[in-house]
């Protein structure tokens, strides 16, 4: 039978740091989720994540919050706005966390290199891989600018209409071997 997270209990609710009209609070999930962790690392763009890889503690800066993920059941949550806001956001995680269970039992573990070659991904190593002509068609001004977007999630590499090109082969190749399968999926060559 699948793995999956079914319910969350809340506790610990305070006032939020940065925003004290709104709250944080602690959710424990029903069952360990530990070994999703890292498939929800491979989920987003690096811009919104921070992943402690040795301890296995994942913060999403999502949905205009923290999200921090730990191997002991629980999750921590900040800037919700209240209870209902607090259910919407769990149920979105739960759906979050099942899929990166089923991924994982699709796809096995994801290798030691997948998890670094995201965590080291940089504007420059992205800005090498791209065709470096200026030409505009993904409706950046410059390459340059067009890497800055992907790296903030704004952009997919899809959207270098050249990049695309099958009389281009030797680029395709290249961000192949150079990022691996795992990181062009969250860059959306391959989703
Ligand atoms: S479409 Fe590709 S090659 Fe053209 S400017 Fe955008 S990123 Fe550069």
């Amino acid at each position: 039978m699948a793995t999956k997270v079914e319910k969350f209990d809340v506790f610990d609710i305070k006032p939020c740091v940065s925003n004290p009209a709104n709250l944080r609070f602690v959710a424990q999930a029903d069952i360990r989720f530990d070994e999703a962790i890292p498939y929800l690392f491979l989920s987003f763009p690096s811009s919104q994540t921070k992943y402690m890889q040795k301890q296995n503690i994942l913060t999403l800066i999502i949905w205009n919050r923290m999200i921090t993920l730990f191997p002991s059941r629980k999750i921590g949550i900040t800037n919700t706005a209240g209870m209902e806001e607090a259910k919407e956001i769990l149920e979105k995680l739960r759906q979050q966390i099942n899929a990166a269970f089923e991924r994982k039992e699709k796809q096995g573990p994801p290798k030691a290199e997948e998890i670094t070659t995201l965590q080291n991904l940089s504007p420059m190593r992205i800005h090498c891989l791209l065709p470096k002509t200026n030409c505009g068609d993904c409706g950046e001004a410059t390459c340059m600018a067009f890497t800055f977007k992907i790296i903030v999630g704004e952009r997919t590499l899809k959207h270098c209409l050249p990049l695309k090109d099958p009389d281009t082969p030797r680029l395709q190749q290249k961000l192949q071997e150079e990022l691996g399968t795992p990181t062009l999926r969250v860059l959306g060559w391959n989703s």
